[in-house]
Order: structure tokens, then C-alpha cells, then sequence
């Protein structure tokens, strides 16, 4: 943990995967080009941040480990997202991601059950090491069945998120902080 947090009480965080729900799924997406934001979605990540929470990414990228693309792509499409979001007054704390995979052809990101990549909990564990997270506070929105397992081993409640506006979806469920 950075010396500057650790004296800071902790925060709730609200965790976010990536694809499906800050931005639209099509597959693989590393480039800037082909990435569309859902819609809600900056106005969610604005609205937690000016409510004092954390908001951490937590993504699956095994196309790094299938050798689809670099970490250093995914390292320059969060920096384009955080450019973004810094446009709409909104920032991202972290972005975690998991590039490993069982059957990555690199022999670096191959493992057979990469603790990291959900629904494994490895980077919602390592993000409640970095950051002084108040974990009962917390809440993670996936898309898929294996976001909300890796939540639920993290002990964090966990929303499934199905498409759609985020902004308005996070209302009905009455989860948007005042
Ligand atoms: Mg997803």
C-alpha cells in the first residue's frame, strides 16, 4: 500500500469488469478504435467518485496470454480510458488485469489455474491489499456468473450487470450513492 493511504480510513470500492460493462464486449477489445463505452457508464464512475468511493477495474484480458496482444496494449487502452473519463471528470483508481490462461500458447502467461483470472479472487485480493478498502461496503458489477464468483470468494457483494444503460440499471437496483 502506498505510505500516503495507509493512515486513510478505509473506503468502500466499487470494483468493475471491464468488457460488458464500462465498455461493449465485441471480443478482445485492446485497441482505442474499436472501443465504444456503454452508455452510463462515465456517469457511474462520476457519481461513485464524488461519492468518496474507490472504483477499480478488474478484468480477465487472456488475449495478452493467446498472444492476440501485448500487456503494453492494454496498459495504453486503460490510459486512453482514464484520458477520457478525466474529460468527463471522472477517474478510474486501478485497473487489475489477468492476461494468464490454461492454454496460453506463451509459456509465461500458461497456468492452469491462473489465480488472478476471475472467477479466481487474485485481483480483488490484491486490490484489498493495495487500498484501504472497507470490503462490507463494497460492491462489484460483472456480466458474467464468473464475476460475481470471484466477488463472492473475495467477500464482496456482486450485481450482475446485463446490458444496457449502467447509470440507470445501478437506479432501479437503488445501488447509485446519494
Ligand atoms: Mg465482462
Amino acid at each position: 500500500m502506498p505510505e500516503s493511504l495507509s493512515s486513510h480510513p478505509p473506503r468502500p470500492a466499487l470494483f468493475l469488469d471491464r468488457d460488458g460493462v464500462l465498455n461493449e464486449d465485441h471480443g478482445y477489445v485492446y485497441r482505442w478504435e474499436d472501443f465504444r463505452w456503454i452508455p452510463g457508464a462515465r456517469e457511474v464512475v462520476a457519481a461513485f467518485n464524488r461519492a468518496g468511493w474507490l472504483v477499480i477495474v478488474v478484468t480477465n484480458q487472456s488475449g495478452v496470454g493467446r498472444g492476440f496482444y501485448s500487456e503494453d496494449a492494454v496498459n495504453a487502452l486503460h490510459a486512453r480510458m482514464a484520458e477520457d473519463l478525466a474529460s468527463s471528470g471522472a477517474h478510474i483508481d486501478a485497473f487489475y488485469y489477468a492476461p494468464h490462461h490454461p492454454d496460453a500458447p506463451v509459456e509465461a502467461y500458461r497456468h492452469p489455474d491462473p489465480p488472478l483470472r476471475k472467477p479466481n479472487p487474485g485481483m480483488i485480493l490484491q486490490a484489498l491489499q493495495d487500498w484501504p478498502i472497507d470490503r462490507d461496503a463494497s460492491l462489484l458489477i460483472g456480466d458474467k456468473p464468473s464475476d460475481l464468483e470471484a466477488a463472492l470468494r473475495a467477500g464482496i457483494k456482486g450485481v450482475l450487470f446485463e446490458g444496457g444503460d449502467l447509470r440507470q440499471f445501478l437506479a432501479d437496483e437503488a445501488l447509485l450513492p446519494q
